[in-house]
């Protein structure tokens, strides 16, 4: 059975897309950028700094029950997703869980940053979705304002260019495509069609593999 790896920048579709491509070969689904937000929201309850490694060390050892807080799914929670990753401890301590994931024995689909370079080398498909940091924050602005919400869109943009330069410059695991990863842009792309082009390069992938 496949095991599956989906990369790329917050507001790419990344989540989306994993989620289908799961559904679609009937495999299990780890989002593992709640990991780092679990671990970022728990050492922001605990009243501890984010960028201090021992802070964040600290906070790995958060109860799975954490794992359903919607406020993971925030934004600052995000922000303090990506301040606590930059720290190889931290990226250590969540390690073995997303190993034993991906390799369970009937395959996985897997997301984040560093899935296709790092946790899954051997995956038998990468996937790298990217989109402009502009097409980014207008996805994440509408969201927001469906939920009733009155973000800016000019801070909204800053904090998605910031936390690119973040995952992407950090020395351990960055985000970064591996070679062998097939890319897909979805700044000008639907959902469905984005998810329908997924599917036939991950199909693709697995028929040319045998
Ligand atoms: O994907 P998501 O936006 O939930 O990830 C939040 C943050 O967690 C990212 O900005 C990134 O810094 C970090 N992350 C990571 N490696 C992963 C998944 C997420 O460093 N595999």
């Amino acid at each position: 059975m496949p095991v599956i790896a989906v990369d790329g920048p917050s507001a790419s579709g990344k989540g989306t897309i994993a989620r289908a491509l799961a559904a679609h070969f009937d495999l299990p689904y780890l989002d593992t950028g709640l990991l780092y937000r679990a671990v970022g929201l728990n050492v922001a309850r605990s009243g501890n700094d984010p960028d201090n490694n021992t802070d964040a060390r600290a906070a790995c050892d958060f109860p799975d029950i954490l794992l359903d807080d919607p406020e993971l799914r925030a934004e600052a929670t995000g922000g303090l997703a990506s301040r606590v990753s930059i720290h190889p401890e931290v990226r250590a301590a969540l390690l073995e869980r997303q190993l034993g994931f991906a390799a369970q024995d009937g395959g996985a689909v897997l997301d984040g940053r560093d899935i296709g370079t790092v946790i899954a080398p051997d995956a038998d498909a990468k996937l790298f979705i990217t989109a402009s940091p502009e097409a980014r924050a207008t996805r994440r602005f509408k969201e927001m304002v469906a939920q009733g919400e009155k973000p800016s869109f000019d801070n909204m943009l800053a904090d998605i260019i910031a936390r690119d330069a973040r995952d992407t410059n950090r020395a351990t695991a960055p985000l970064k495509p591996a070679e062998d990863a097939l890319l897909l842009d979805t700044s000008d792309l639907t959902i469905d069609a984005a998810v329908q082009r997924a599917i036939a390069l991950v199909s693709g992938k697995l028929e040319a593999a045998g």
